[in-house]
């Protein structure tokens, strides 16, 4: 009965009623895939259409929805202004203007004499009313008319759901409406009743139910809730079955070092340690003591000295006899750490392995047998280190740089090793709490809010294009007293597609106009990874005095004299993506600048930048990207190894998703294993979330 059920939402929708080729390739465009998809699918929002507003009532400023006969339409050319498709609505107190600025499209759409349903925010003027771009739609007589039984666009409160191109809200709204009538009667839900009782939720039928046709606004929006729920426990449950199971069942090492090894090292650094360091050393030290694995997350704003809490954390490990290792996002930043670590760590006798793909076949054999035997204390690699072939004679530690790009499928890879590391994950992009418990939910966290002493301000300025020739005039200067700078675009090559300044043409024009004189370098992700090495290390050495470049510099890479950092087409980028190209700077003792281009664009990109004049924080301007950008853009898309929610959203819904992982600690403490068969159907809805069958890790 439940395999039936469940087998039934997974119907693609195809063999749906009223759904051919043609709608389910529209479909797919909204991401909908099956039965299950569409019903996950919610309305954006609801109009109450049971009581329609009057012409004659209509206050200005107020979103309304009117309905009325269309008495005339056509195109309107004003004297000034732009000109705009009109439409005349007459419902039974008077007439309604509505209009639509460049929608020619639109004159073949609607006849006088159709029936409109309209929404949209009202100005009067005149005393006549007035609606600018609102949505409609047309109301014909269709078959639940016909047979006299009540419309769905009319008489009710109606759904309006997120479209496409060429599928109209009627026709999906039908759609659903046909998914609902035929499948919500079958569904069977994953939620046991007691989950149900202690939140007080709706069951599956009735959230669906409720979610797509209320009776009222409350009661979709405790379909809503139901719904989101069960998607956050599905992916706290993943992410808590993890954490238990690492704390009690899985076999590790515990590091007890005399600590000789970080106490020589933190003596020959320059500076003291911050107390944010101090804390996170701590926490480290006591999750590694225990027996078992340590999976930790460190977050801290760039340039709050993770690097050094790390190497901490490595020589305890390799002091104990472990063996550590450190992966890196990209080849850059495994090779810039492999640098930072040799100079940090060789003169304490360590003995270290760099691991990445353009190494020759010898080299890359040398360095895992190294591995392997156990005579490289230390390995230094992309993530292909927790891949294939390589193998470790005893990893104790491991570190993750940069660990968003890596994702809960990758953090499964490496518990999946027949070892179980500590394992103690860096993170630069400061996120909010909720994201990262949906993110990092299976980790304990430390915090390091706080900048080492002494740093310089950076100074950051958002300028227009014609600023752009004092921008160069002021490079020129602090490469005159010195320094170096770095100047990103957001294209490596010029394209015929995009009217975007790019890398390659613009250091060739630099060099031969503006910057001319000046030793000009570049840098970007299709250079080999040789080239780019060898470009770096001139960088560093001050053999160059401008990096042009794209956002391959974006993450880890240290230059402490480098002050200037120049972003053109920076409305191209995310606030937290120039965050992380600004922490570049100020890295050393010299005044630091940052300036952001934007070429012409829209007010909303201009304010959007002046944020990052505004602030330094990491944990704002994350914020502030995250509202206006969404998760995804924020954490790199496909790679971010955000699941797939359809209705949670972590930011919004932070009560919910508390309340989600709170019901995860409780079902994982009666079913440790999570493998009992009464849990199928939310295992099963897991995997779809994480668009992963090894969503739950086995027990090792
Ligand atoms: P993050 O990885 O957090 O962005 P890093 O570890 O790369 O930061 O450190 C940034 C710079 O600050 C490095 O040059 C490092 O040597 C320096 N640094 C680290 N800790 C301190 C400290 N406690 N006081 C002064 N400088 C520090
Ligand atoms: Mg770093």
């Amino acid at each position: 009965m439940e395999q039936i059920a469940s087998e039934g939402l997974q119907t693609p929708v195809r063999y749906l009623k009223g759904v051919g080729e043609k709608r389910a390739e529209q479909l797919a465009r909204l991401n909908v895939q099956t039965v299950g998809d569409l019903l996950m699918t919610l309305p954006l929002r609801y109009e109450d259409r049971r009581r329609l507003a009057e012409s004659g009532s209509l206050k200005s400023g107020e979103w309304s929805t009117v309905a009325g006969t269309v008495t005339s339409c056509g195109w309107v050319r004003p004297r000034f202004g732009k000109g705009y498709f009109e439409v005349l609505l007459r419902d039974s107190t008077g007439i309604m203007r509505c209009r639509w600025f460049a929608a020619a499209w639109m004159k073949d759409q609607i006849r006088q004499g159709d029936r409109m349903v309209a929404f949209g925010k009202v100005s009067l003027r005149r005393g006549e009313a007035i609606l600018t771009h609102p949505d409609f739609e047309l109301v014909r007589d269709d078959e639940e008319e016909a047979a006299g039984r009540p419309s769905l666009h009319m008489g009710r409160i109606v759904p309006v759901y997120p479209l496409t191109e060429h599928l109209p809200q009627r026709v999906l709204r039908r759609i659903q409406w046909n998914a609902v009538q035929q499948y919500v009667p079958k569904v069977v839900d994953p939620l046991p009743r007691e989950t149900l009782e202690r939140w007080n939720l709706l069951p599956l039928r009735e959230a669906l139910m409720a979610a797509h046709y209320p009776e009222s606004l409350g009661d979709a929006e405790r379909g809503r809730h139901r719904l989101a729920f069960e998607e956050f426990l599905c992916i706290q449950l993943v992410l808590v079955a993890r954490k238990i199971r690492s704390e009690r069942y899985l076999l590790g090492i515990a590091h007890h070092p005399a600590g000789e090894l970080r106490k020589r090292f933190v003596a020959s650094l320059p500076f003291q340690l911050t107390n944010a360091q101090h804390r996170a050393l701590e926490e480290i030290r006591a999750d590694m003591g225990k027996p078992r694995p340590m999976h930790r997350l460190l977050q801290g704003d760039v340039g709050s000295g993770k690097t050094v809490v790390a190497a901490c954390a490595l020589l305890d490990a390799i002091e104990c006899g472990s063996q550590g290792a450190i992966m890196a996002p990209t080849e850059i930043l495994a090779t810039q750490h492999f640098r930072t670590f040799s100079r940090y760590l060789a003169p304490l006798g360590i003995s270290m392995k760099l691991l990445v793909g353009s190494l020759s076949e010898s080299e890359k054999i040398s360095a895992r047998a190294a591995t392997a035997e156990g005579r490289a204390q230390l390995v230094v690699g992309t993530h292909a280190l927790i891949q294939d072939r390589v193998v470790f004679k005893r990893l104790g530690l491991v570190v993750i740089d940069e660990q968003h790009k890596f994702g809960v499928q990758q953090r499964g890879e490496l518990y999946g090793k027949g070892q179980h590391p500590d394992v103690l994950v860096m993170s630069a992009t400061p996120i909010p709490r909720t994201l990262a418990m949906t993110l990092y939910g299976d980790l304990d966290v430390s915090v390091m809010d706080e900048l080492p002493a002494g740093r310089q301000a950076i100074v950051t300025r958002v300028v227009r294009a014609s600023q752009l020739p004092k921008v160069y005039g002021f490079i020129r200067d602090q490469v005159g007293a010195g320094r170096q700078a770095y100047i990103v675009y957001p294209l490596v090559a010029e394209s015929d597609l995009v009217d975007l300044k790019s890398a390659e043409e613009m250091y060739r024009q630099l060099q031969q106009t503006e910057l001319a004189g000046l030793r000009l370098g570049l840098l970007h992700g299709q250079l080999r990874a040789d080239e780019k090495d060898a470009v770096m290390q001139k960088f560093l050495a001050g053999a160059l005095d401008v990096l042009v470049a794209t956002t391959v510099i974006e993450v880890g890479v240290d230059v402490p004299n480098a002050n200037v950092m120049l972003v053109e087409n920076a409305e191209q980028f995310g606030l937290a993506q120039l965050h992380q190209l600004r922490g570049r700077i100020g890295r050393g003792a010299y005044k630091s600048y940052c300036v952001l281009e934007s070429a012409g664009g829209s007010l909303d990109a201009w304010k959007r930048l002046k944020v990052m004049e505004e602030t330094t924080d990491g944990f704002v301007i994350a914020e502030e990207d995250l509202k206006i950008r969404g998760m995804g853009n924020l954490l790199g898309g496909e790679q971010s190894g955000l699941p797939s929610l359809r209705i949670g959203d972590p930011l919004t819904d932070e009560k919910t998703l508390r309340e989600a992982r709170k019901e995860a600690f409780t079902l994982i403490e009666k079913d440790p294993t999570f493998t009992s068969p009464e849990y199928e159907l939310l295992r099963q809805r897991a995997r779809q979330l994480y668009r992963s069958a090894e969503a739950f890790v086995r027990v090792g």
